[in-house]
């Protein structure tokens, strides 16, 4: 027997990774790349360490109209677990149907997660993957309605699990005891829409963009985010790394229609204007109407607002930017404008020092007491 297991690289993939290959059966892991979390690099590592093969697959745009319009709705944030852990799943199908694999297997634990894993959940992934009952859950399976293989006979109920709830003590024992497993994952939170400091950005944008393309996504992780208006916002570099970034979405071909400012003659902060007033990529004569006119110089001095006074004052001839815009470079200069400090930041993003992180676990059975995080992410 063939099954494809959904792989996150966690403990609890691993463990059902394990399971299978236990009881003979050929297991081909899938890890589904999401424009919000990346955990391949960590399932490639596990995935060799335990001695599966590996196949690893992004989720393009249409996933952007899965976070803008989940059809159950979000977790905690703007995670749309149901809808995001059955479109995994319908994933896993194909791979299963192109592979001919026999059935489809995941790390999913009965009531260990708030907002996809209570038993009506499960079997609402189940029905709505398109998998029923070829749709195994082997850590929990002792407490969930037999699959096909098990009402079959091709797979032994009794060699399944019955873990329940939130505690990783006993999936912690299992795992060393039947499996040998030393170095246990830690509970990963690494799902940007999980994240307090991302969601309420994503939020803003869902009020003004029906569906944002994944450019937007990663556009509005980087420095500051205020909003001009419905149509327009500015990120403001915060250091070094968020200027870069900028740079980096600039030369993007996919990137939404902007104009990047860049400090000529002082040390401060880059500002990119995120408009659809602002020319495509790769326009070569670029036209800039007074409107984008208007809102350069908005970005322009929300750059000083953000930038040391001192410095740009001191600039030959008033602060300048360069102006990227379309394929061409130009300069600009900028002045001061007291307006433009009553534009609210959307939402101060949490310094790397500040980041809330989850408690790590205390991995020693025999003193934790420690549960999984609140986060879905396996
Ligand atoms: S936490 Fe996991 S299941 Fe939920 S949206 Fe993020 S990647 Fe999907």
């Amino acid at each position: 027997m063939k099954a494809v297991v959904l792989f996150s690289g966690g403990l609890d993939s691993i463990l059902a990774a394990c399971m299978l290959k236990s009881q003979g059966i050929e297991v081909v892991g899938l890890n589904m790349v999401t424009p919000f979390h990346d955990c391949s690099q960590e399932s490639i590592k596990r995935a060799e360490e335990i001695g599966i093969e590996l196949v690893v697959r992004h989720f393009g745009e249409e996933y952007m109209n899965m976070v803008a319009h989940p059809r159950w709705g979000y977790g905690s944030n703007v995670n749309p677990c149901l809808d995001c852990r059955t479109a995994m799943c319908r994933e896993a199908k194909k791979l299963m149907e192109e592979i001919g694999a026999d059935f489809v297997a995941t790390g999913e634990i009965s009531g260990q997660r708030p907002n996809s894993q209570k038993m009506h959940q499960l079997a609402l992934i189940s029905r709505e993957s398109g998998l029923n009952g070829k749709l195994l859950r082997p850590l929990s399976a002792r407490v969930l309605p037999e699959t096909e293989m098990e009402k079959e006979g091709t797979l032994n109920r009794e060699k399944m699990r019955s873990f329940t709830g939130r505690s990783r003590i006993q999936l912690i024992s299992y795992a060393r005891k039947a499996f040998g497993i030393k170095s246990i994952p830690q509970p990963s939170t690494g799902c940007v829409l999980c994240e307090n400091s991302y969601a309420p950005r994503l939020r803003d944008m869902l009020k003004h963009k029906d569906v944002p393309t994944i450019w937007d996504a990663k556009a509005l992780a980087q420095g500051r985010l205020l909003r001009l208006d419905d149509q327009t916002h500015c990120l403001v570099a915060r250091r070094l790394a968020d200027a870069e970034a900028l740079d980096k979405l600039f030369a993007d071909p996919k990137r939404s229609r902007c104009v990047l400012l860049y400090p000529k003659n002082y040390m401060g902060a880059s500002v990119m204007l995120v408009t659809d007033e602002a020319p495509d990529f790769g326009d070569e004569n670029p036209i800039v109407s007074e409107k984008l006119a208007a809102y350069i110089q908005t970005a322009g001095s929300l750059g000083l607002r953000f930038s040391n006074r001192e410095k740009y004052s001191a600039a030959e001839g008033g602060p300048t930017c360069r102006l990227y815009i379309g394929a061409t470079e130009t300069e600009v200069a900028i002045r001061e404008d007291p307006e433009v400090e009553k534009i609210p930041i959307v939402m101060e993003p949490l310094g790397p020092e500040k980041k809330k992180t989850a408690e790590p676990p205390q991995e020693n059975p025999e003193n934790a007491t420690e549960e999984t995080a609140e986060s879905d992410v396996e």
